[in-house]
């Protein structure tokens, strides 16, 4: 198919998955690849159409990477802003936004923080308990560990940039629900489309799908690069999981020297 005719099908097939007919006419389970596969493979798939899954799965679990989620263009209604910047969409959500349910126990939004020219972001699920009340992403437990990975990497935390898909604490912790990912996603994607990093790091499978548009489990994907509106994506497990599992720190560590080759970073000397 020629360059003008693969993007008019791409927009027509965008267009359908925007009305949610997307189910009726492709698997989204994603195609195999193999050697033989058609290299012009139009991106299907939705956001919020997605369903999502439990937390990450054992790392050992790792099955061959016979199919992969296909990273979707912007859907035809995303809303582009000329001159968007990291303010701008901090003063769009508000200080007291009441659009999901999410609203009605958090304490503070948790908008994001580092540098807003950043190569690299890492992108998490939600605000936890510390979190939500400090008004700043990954300072819990979990955050703690992100940052002596990011240390690890011969970085600082204000080297780099730390967002979630929902910006409201889940309650109890649970994993953010589909409408509430569909609700305050297009935020992360305008912080995303303003920063323009180099490299976005998914922390676990609620970013890694959310971004991806796929319902795979993320074991299936996991340290694989995918080329994500002109940034380079990869998704590692959530540090939270690696808490629970010390045993994975090692395939976590493989992708974040994947990360540090792309960005030409020396690891930090002990
Ligand atoms: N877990 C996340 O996904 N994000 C945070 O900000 C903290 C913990």
């Amino acid at each position: 198919m020629d360059h003008t005719n693969r993007s008019r099908a791409e927009a027509w097939l965008r267009y359908a998955d925007d009305l949610r007919l997307g189910p009726f006419y492709h698997d989204r389970v994603g195609r195999p690849i193999t050697e033989s596969a058609p290299t012009e493979t139009v991106p299907l798939s939705a956001a919020a159409s997605a369903p999502y899954r439990a937390h990450d799965p054992a790392p050992a679990a790792k099955p061959p990477a016979a199919f992969v989620p296909q990273p979707a263009g912007p859907s035809l209604f995303e809303e582009r802003i000329e001159g968007d910047t990291l303010e701008r969409i901090r003063a769009d959500i508000g200080p007291n936004c009441t659009r999901c349910k999410l609203h009605k126990s958090r304490t503070n939004i948790v908008f994001g923080v580092g540098n807003p020219k950043a190569q690299l972001v890492f992108v998490g699920e939600g605000p936890g308990h510390d979190e939500d009340v400090q008004g700043e992403p990954f300072v819990g437990r979990a955050g703690k560990l992100l940052t002596q990975m990011i240390e690890a990497m011969g970085l600082r935390r204000e080297d780099v940039y730390i967002c979630n898909v929902v910006k409201c604490r889940p309650p109890e912790n649970r994993l953010p629900e589909r409408d509430e990912i569909a609700t305050c996603s297009p935020y992360l994607l305008r912080q995303l489309g303003v920063i323009r990093p180099k490299v976005i790091c998914c922390l676990g499978a609620c970013a890694a799908q959310t971004l991806l548009e796929t319902n795979q489990g993320i074991s299936r994907f996991r340290g694989e690069w995918f080329d994500w509106r002109g940034s380079k994506l990869i998704a590692t497990y959530h540090p939270a999981y690696l808490l629970r599992n010390p045993n994975a720190k090692g395939e976590v560590w493989k992708d974040l020297q994947k990360v540090m080759s792309v960005l030409g970073l020396q690891p930090k000397r002990r």
